[in-house]
């Protein structure tokens, strides 16, 4: 028998100016660094749900990024689970912080590390205080945080989403798709 150990690891999408450089790694996305190489065991079939606080414009956010992310083709597909089962969450929180978005998981360390379950999350006091572009930096921050939740880590390639920091996107790029290529052959 092997023991199970559990940690969680939280990801978070920060505005650029002062703390990009403290949160910047240096690993590609295909290298996935920095998520203690958690993956899904079953990446075909990565289901969420809503919390229930989330306002249905932060609905249709995220589920805007997973039609973008799932259109790639790679072998990671996420789909929303009407049962409801899945203890995977997208909502939003409320901080009063320079943070835009957050991704935690639960990995379990068996033969390599196998993500549990994970969260993503928009926060609502950000995008609330910052109306230009609301819609559109939200589709890019949604977008970032379900790369980690697909389990991508950073990547200091130009152009992609998963750069730290960094927030140009509202597709997947190239090295996204080749990170969830590599993650899931
Ligand atoms: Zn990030």
């Amino acid at each position: 028998m092997f023991k199970a150990k559990n940690f969680k690891v939280v990801h978070v999408a920060v505005f650029m100016f002062v703390l990009f450089f403290t949160f910047a790694s240096y690993a590609l996305a295909y290298n996935n660094y920095d998520i203690h190489s958690c993956k899904w065991a079953s990446p075909g079939t990565i289901k969420y749900k809503f919390i229930s606080t989330t306002p249905t414009d932060y609905k249709t956010i995220f589920a805007t990024a997973v039609v973008r992310f799932n259109a790639e083709g790679t072998n990671a597909n996420m789909s929303l689970d009407y049962g409801g089962t899945t203890p995977n969450t997208f909502g939003i929180y409320s901080e009063d912080s320079n943070t835009m978005g957050t991704t935690s998981y639960t990995c379990t360390l068996i033969f390599g590390s196998t993500i549990n379950s994970s969260d993503s999350g928009l926060n609502n006091l950000y995008f609330y205080n910052t109306p230009n572009r609301k819609d559109e930096l939200q589709i890019k921050v949604a977008l970032h945080e379900l790369g980690h939740f697909q389990a991508l880590g950073h990547s200091s390639v130009t152009p992609a989403v998963m750069q730290s920091g960094i927030l140009y996107y509202q597709y997947p790029q190239t090295d996204e798709v080749s990170g969830l290529n590599s993650v899931y052959p």
